[in-house]
């Protein structure tokens, strides 16, 4: 019998957070430390304890929950960088370094951080936001702002053995990925798909079949997986969002992203689904 591919490891690993409102918990802290869009690691870890930063330097500081027995937090910091021993590291390496489970922590931590500061007054009146439970509300005008989650859509489209691969302008050297794109207001993800797939690549689809998500914190996306089948049309690419796009045999693939992206599992799947 053949062996199963493995699942999704966002659907069996998220982390699970006690008590989001207060820190009650007195076993030490966990703590995790941002400066602009990168986390400082420490051993391959994004647990910092011991560390002492100038007050003046903490830009955000989000209490996230009690996890595995210690309280959580995210802090933001700017003017600190310089030392050589503090391994700064970009959100999109980060992801290459750490588990799928603490990456969803620190993409989670990020998100809450960045939402903080660019939340201190209300968009509608100008007025001082306060922390609520999970909202931030307007102490003038009482309305209720929440992080913001941006769904977005990602899609492998194949024909018989074929896929759809495609290169946007900011990928990394020779890196070829599914399409994407963000639904827009009033949009399903159904027809976001369908409008985002023609625009890029000017092709047709049809049979569209829900898979997987993925958080992706490049500011606050979610990503929702499908999988399309081709239906007609030669591809002809928009040149603003699509470098190079071409179809490839399954067994034939150039580089492709790596497997802890939503986008490198949903290729791989397909190529074990077929045999290759
Ligand atoms: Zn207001």
């Amino acid at each position: 019998m053949r062996k199963k591919f493995p699942d999704w490891t966002l659907s069996r690993e998220q982390p699970i957070f006690e008590n989001q409102q207060n820190p009650n918990c007195h076993q030490g802290n966990c703590c995790m430390i941002f400066q602009e869009r990168d986390l400082l690691l420490q051993n391959r870890s994004f647990v910092s304890s011991g560390l002492l930063f100038p007050e003046r330097n903490v830009i955000a500081r989000e209490f996230l929950g009690i996890y595995e027995n210690r309280n959580c937090y995210a802090v933001l910091l700017q003017g600190c960088k310089g030392s050589a021993d503090e391994a700064w590291t970009p959100m999109r390496e980060v992801r290459e370094v750490l588990s799928i489970k603490n990456y969803a922590l620190v993409s989670r931590g990020l998100q809450l951080v960045e939402w903080t500061i660019c939340q201190k007054h209300c968009g509608r009146c100008g007025g001082v936001n306060q922390r609520n439970g999970a909202a931030r509300v307007c102490v003038t005008c009482g309305k209720e702002h929440f992080p913001p989650v941006a769904p977005s859509m990602i899609v492998l489209v194949y024909d018989g053995q074929r896929i759809l691969l495609a290169r946007s302008p900011g990928y990394p050297k020779d890196l070829y990925s599914i399409l994407s794109g963000f639904i827009e207001p009033g949009e399903s993800v159904e027809q976001c798909v369908h409008r985002e797939v023609f625009e890029e690549v000017g092709v047709k689809i049809s049979n569209l079949e829900y898979v997987a998500s993925q958080p992706w914190p490049f500011p606050h996306s979610l990503m929702l997986g499908y999988l399309a089948q081709y239906s007609g049309g030669k591809i002809k690419t928009d040149p603003e969002e699509i470098e190079d796009a071409d179809w490839y045999s399954i067994n034939k693939l150039p580089l492709i992203p790596s497997m802890t992206t939503i986008a490198g599992w949903m290729i791989r799947r397909r190529q074990h689904d077929w045999g290759g």
